[in-house]
């Protein structure tokens, strides 16, 4: 059996938890398993490298300077404690005082010419993947289990997407297969660095913030893997975001299609591409926790399973706009939906949500905020006679959103969920701005102020009973 094991951030970010890894690849090791590691940074490093980056085109090369100490400290430490004070240590660190170094330099440069590109975004915030993985081979190595470190740009091919790269799925497909079948056939254990891509030229990409749960998946469908197991801090894919409702718990069966809904809808345990590969080729992806292994966690297959519940998650994606294209004169504007997404598209951003009021006066839909100016300019263009005749009102946005997801395969056919849905957000004088279902009737969004948001995950929770395993 071939497993790709994915460690997040908080399960290579301190000692306990690097022990953890020793144990849990120790086991699969010797159950026979072949094994295939991920790895992220040490939890909190990518968001010192990007902020800093940031700070030094902002003007100030001092967030780098104090970035490199708290980074070089957290595996001084760790490399200390798993290796002692040994040459493969220093071999080790080392290396992360060359990545180190690269870093100040960038943000150096960034900081003299004032400008911060998303290319150099990529190469910097995936520096804590590149330090974190030579650091767990050796951690791997001192307990005994021959693994060896291995740089993705190696093996995943994107497009040129900076900061939420695709994956070419053949191109990955070779190199991996060059990359990491002769290792394992060695016995080896592969630590790859996850999070990062290349370009077809070699430039270095990233696959989106939590990237490395696709990395695993990438990879795992590229080696043709028999299951990918996502190692992080939780027990599971849980009924919702546990930091705002503390009675969520662990669900144990999802299918393909809810974890898509429920990752591309902000629960933030899953990258909201990552089941992409895998529900491709069927491939069962498992949740697991790192600091409680035994438990069970989450299986995610194809099939659906019924937990006797319509309703089995909910989730919430912040920092939302929804934009408003609406006019007296709508109606007799022909292909006006067409032009208004076109437009969009142009400016290459995601659209989360749709809406249109069946008198076709109105279209809304949702967007990142960053992404508002973009789209508005690119609408007003495409649509500037209309606006200028009055047929179209100025495009409007309406930021501090949210798009909450309810989400569950047995809603489909169940009468009374929205019912209830909207039920419980009135009882807590919630307004709704905007819905949407979609017709696979496997979830159901809704788009409120962003400061309703929690209030409405507990209403949620509490009137689909949730909490009720
Ligand atoms: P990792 O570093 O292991 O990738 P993340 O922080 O990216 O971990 O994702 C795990 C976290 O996601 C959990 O600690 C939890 O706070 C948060 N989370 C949000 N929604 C959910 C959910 N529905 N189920 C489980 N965890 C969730
Ligand atoms: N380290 C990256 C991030 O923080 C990728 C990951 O953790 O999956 O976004
Ligand atoms: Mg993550």
């Amino acid at each position: 059996m071939l497993v790709v094991m994915k460690f997040g951030g908080t399960s290579v970010g301190s000692r306990a938890a690097l022990q953890q890894v020793v144990n849990i690849v120790s086991k699969a090791k010797h159950a026979g398993q072949q094994v295939v590691v991920v790895v992220s940074a040490m939890s909190g490093v990518t968001n010192l490298l990007l902020d800093a980056a940031h700070q030094a085109e902002a003007g100030s090369e001092a967030a780098a300077h104090q970035a490199r100490s708290v980074i070089e400290q957290k595996h001084a430490e760790a490399t200390l404690h798993f290796l002692g004070d040994t040459p493969t240590r220093q071999q080790v660190m080392a290396q992360i005082d060359a990545l180190l170094n690269e870093f100040e330099s960038l943000c150096h440069g960034i900081h003299v010419l004032g400008e911060l590109t998303p290319r150099a975004l990529d190469v910097i915030g995936g520096l804590g993947e590149r330090m974190s993985a030579p650091q767990v081979a050796a951690i791997l190595n001192q307990a005994g289990l021959a693994a060896q470190p291995v740089e993705s740009t190696e093996l995943i091919v994107t497009d040129d997407r900076y900061g939420s790269a695709v994956p070419l799925i053949e191109a990955t497909a070779r190199k991996t297969e060059a990359g990491l079948r002769p290792l394992l056939n060695q016995g080896l254990v592969p630590v790859v660095t996850g999070f990062i891509g290349a370009t077809e030229t070699g430039i270095t990409t990233t696959l989106g913030r939590g990237g490395s749960d696709y990395s695993a998946t990438i990879l795992g469908r590229a080696l043709k893997a028999d299951e990918v197991w996502i190692w992080t801090d939780v027990n599971g894919v849980m009924t919702t975001d546990p930091r705002v409702v503390p009675e969520a718990h662990p669900i144990s069966r999802l299918s393909y299609a809810e974890i898509s809904e429920l990752s591309y809808f902000g629960a933030k345990v899953l990258h909201s591409q990552a089941i992409r590969p895998a529900r491709r080729v069927g491939m069962p992806v498992r949740i697991l926790n790192t600091f409680e292994p035994d438990h069970p966690g989450t299986l995610i297959t194809a099939e659906e399973s019924d937990n006797g519940k319509s309703v089995k998650a909910v989730a919430a994606i912040k920092n939302m706009s929804l934009i408003t294209v609406a006019g007296p004169g709508m109606i007799g504007i022909p292909g006006v939906a067409g032009r208004t997404f076109s437009a969009v598209a142009r400016t290459e951003t995601n659209v989360l949500m749709i809406s249109q009021a069946s008198s076709e006066q109105s279209i809304c839909f949702v967007v990142p905020t960053p992404d508002v100016p973009r789209v508005i300019k690119s609408l007003e263009q495409e649509m500037i006679r209309e606006i200028e005749r009055r047929d179209l009102d100025p495009i409007q946005s309406e930021n501090n959103v949210v798009v909450l997801a309810v989400v569950g395969s047995g809603m489909k056919g169940t009468p009374g969920v929205s019912a209830r849905l909207f039920g419980a957000l009135g009882g807590e004088k919630i307004n709704v701005i905007a819905i949407a279902q979609g017709s696979s009737e496997f979830n159901i969004s809704v788009v409120i102020a962003q400061g309703d948001a929690d209030n409405a995950m507990r209403a949620i929770h509490r009137e689909f009973e949730l909490e009720k395993p």
